[in-house]
């Protein structure tokens, strides 16, 4: 830095932001310079102080220039943060070294790790900010604070070991840290890196602490889990781009939504919108119905109110935005209404005819129907075009994908408002055409499928779950039926399964008797006698012949490569715009572990040929089931991807 006489470097941006962070389809590439690390180094060792005068989002390399600086100001609205773990890396320019050094170890674990952004006031009490200036005059008053600093001795962050200094003295820190966090941490490689990273802070010099920092970023640059992890960025932020619909399409004014049936579905739907401050008026059969529903709602935010995340006011704020209502006419003006009612074509379109007659002109029709085909409930109305489905994951309050259904004749206006409501109400909305299932539960249901025809065939629940779980699942097929409940699951059954024969046998699942597993008080599972008894009953029954269990692997090629082709048909058939689509569906809609990329990117890591010819092995073993699609066929016989080009 040249010394032209300047008593101190302030370092303030103009425009929306101070710096965000890192291009991030830079990574993986050559860096183009210059090095971040160099104009940290820099910053640092001028003799001059340096301030940062934050505004915007401080965030990944902008936050790692910052915390270079001597010192910071930020204005209360900022946010800082280090999200790199969210692409599977971590800070690579000093972030991990400086950042204990400023505010401890245990502090720099839980925001290097979590990756979550805290604001400008927390940032002050943590000691990151040393400034809070007002939002107005942020340059002028960061150079105000420039010189009540000059003259001052410089403190480098890199020279300070006083918040350091008790981790030395207590090393196993580390190790606390790793067991308490190592189901969070499960199949993913950033944390642990991070965790090492933040390890060299404390037992190496800095200069070792940074190189060891940039050793352990470049391993994880090139890991399999963050090329998944930054595909997936991309791909959330893909699904908005919809070829007919533009950018800037008009869109039209939600400004009021009515939501039929309180439900499960229902009162999690109608809170999206009372959280952003959107009335709702919430239509039910029965007043007890109705009370039950609002109940639900009030225990929901009274819950976050316990737990700090909302104030009591705000509770009672948006209870006052929920209208009560029995009769549909009381739709009659609302922008919006999102149907929720019970799974059955009659009734939907008795309901669809109804808001045929009652809603204004223009007013949005949709449905959040899993399975029913949309277009038959739209042809109950006169106004299709105004008809779209919006099918929501359970719980709809917390789930954050939303697939938005289009009609064959839902209104490219329609749609364009649709998705830029998803948005609005912190959803990722994925497209979807009609189909059974559409995209999420379609593809799952495969799974399922074949989970339900291996058990009969040698494998345990256990063993069939544990290699899901390996693989990167919560949970696997039955531990989730037992957790969901087999009288749920087996409701709409016509036919004889171990489901049915389980809940004949009293058993509903965690909840009541056991089902796939035995739980004990702690409700913890262990594998079932009765249950396996059942299942080899049930096989003999179909006159299936046990044969012993499987390895891990090809019990993943059974239950997974089905998932893929049927991802592939859903491209095939038009129902999914892209693959990178189904990844989003299936990542936020069933957790499948994002590390992997979702079945379409994990599909091209496998390699398309060795996924058909397994799928062709399984055809000839097995039938039609595990027929692999033209579409799949095509791709890898032309050596081509879903996802990689
Ligand atoms: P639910 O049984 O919990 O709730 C349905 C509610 O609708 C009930 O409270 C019922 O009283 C009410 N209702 C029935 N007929 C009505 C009418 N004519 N007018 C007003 N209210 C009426 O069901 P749910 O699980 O909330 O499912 C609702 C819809 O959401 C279904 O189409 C379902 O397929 C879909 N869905 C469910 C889930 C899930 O996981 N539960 C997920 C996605 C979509």
């Amino acid at each position: 830095m040249r010394d032209e006489g300047a008593q101190a470097v302030l370092i303030v941006c103009a425009g929306r932001t101070f710096f965000a962070g890192a291009d991030i389809s830079e990574f993986g590439k050559p860096f183009e310079g210059p090095d971040l690390k160099a104009i940290c180094d820099l910053i640092d060792s001028s003799t001059k102080p340096v301030i940062a005068a934050i505004h915007g989002t401080a965030l990944g390399g902008g936050l790692e220039v910052a915390l270079a600086c001597h010192y910071i100001v930020a204005v209360p609205s900022a946010k800082l943060g280090l999200p790199e773990v969210h692409l599977g890396l971590l800070p690579g320019a000093g972030g991990t070294q400086r950042l204990p050094r400023i505010v401890g170890v245990e502090t720099a674990l839980d925001l290097i790790v979590s990756g979550k952004p805290i604001s400008a006031r927390r940032a002050l009490d943590l000691g990151i900010v040393d400034h809070l200036a007002s939002e107005a005059v942020l340059r002028g008053d960061a150079i105000a604070f420039s010189a009540t600093v000059v003259g001052k001795p410089l403190v480098r962050t890199r020279d300070r070991d006083d918040k350091i200094a008790a981790a030395r003295g207590r090393p196993e820190i580390f190790a606390e840290y790793r067991a308490a966090n190592a189901k969070a941490f499960r199949g993913f490689r950033a944390p642990e890196a991070i965790v090492q990273a933040i390890e060299a802070s404390v037992t190496l010099p800095f200069e070792a602490g940074l190189e060891r920092e940039w050793e352990l970023f470049k391993q994880l640059e090139s890991s399999p889990e963050s090329l998944a992890q930054r595909y997936y960025f991309f791909a959330e932020r893909e699904t908005a781009r919809i070829p007919d619909v533009q950018k800037d399409s008009v869109t039209l004014p939600i400004a009021s939504v009515g939501v039929i049936g309180a439900g499960t579905m229902g009162g999690g739907i109608a809170m999206n919108f009372l959280s952003i401050g959107t009335p709702v008026t919430l239509v039910e059969t029965s007043q007890e119905a109705l009370d039950r529903g609002i109940a639900v709602i009030r225990r929901n935010y009274d819950a976050s109110a316990r737990k700090g995340r909302m104030s009591t006011d705000e509770v009672e704020r948006r209870m006052a935005l929920i209208t009560p209502a029995l009769t549909i006419d009381a739709l009659a003006d609302v922008d919006l209404v999102i149907e929720a009612v019970f799974e059955e074509m009659s009734v939907k379109k008795t309901i669809f005819a109804e808001l045929d007659r009652v809603s204004k002109p223009g007013a949005i029709l949709a449905s959040n129907t899993s399975f029913l085909d949309l277009d038959e409930i739209a042809a109950a109305t006169g106004r299709p075009e105004w008809v779209i489905g919006l099918h929501f994951f359970s719980p709809a309050n917390v789930m954050r994908l939303l697939e938005v259904v289009r009609g064959a004749k839902t209104s490219v206006e329609v749609l364009a408002t649709a998705m830029k409501l998803a948005r609005t109400i912190g959803k990722v909305p994925v497209l979807s055409r009609v189909c059974e299932g559409f995209i999420a539960n379609r593809i799952m249901k495969r799974r399922q499928d074949q989970a339900d025809a291996l058990v009969l065939e040698g494998p345990s629940p256990a063993e069939i779950d544990r290699a899901l779980y390996d693989y990167g699942f919560a949970l696997g097929p039955f531990r989730m039926i037992d957790l969901v409940g087999l009288d749920v699951i087996g409701r709409s059954a016509t036919e004889r399964s171990v489901v049915g024969d389980l809940v004949a046998l009293g058993r509903f699942g965690q909840k009541q008797g056991g089902g796939y597993y035995d739980y004990d008080a702690d409700r913890r599972a262990t594998p079932s006698a009765v249950a396996a008894d059942v299942i080899a009953d049930f096989a003999v029954s179909r006159g299936i012949e046990a044969h012993g269990g499987l390895p891990a692997e090809a019990i993943l090629e059974r239950l997974l490569f089905p998932v893929v082709n049927e991802g592939a048909k859903l491209i095939e058939e038009g129902i999914a715009l892209r693959a990178s689509d189904i990844d989003v569906a299936a990542i936020l809609g069933y957790n499948w572990p994002v590390y992997t990329g979702g079945p379409m990117f994990w599909a091209d890591s496998v390699g398309l040929p060795h996924i058909v010819e397994t799928l062709r092995r399984l055809e000839a073993e097995h039938g039609a089931a595990f027929a692999p699609c033209d579409h799949l066929v095509a791709l890898a016989e032309a050596g081509r991807s879903f996802t990689r080009e």
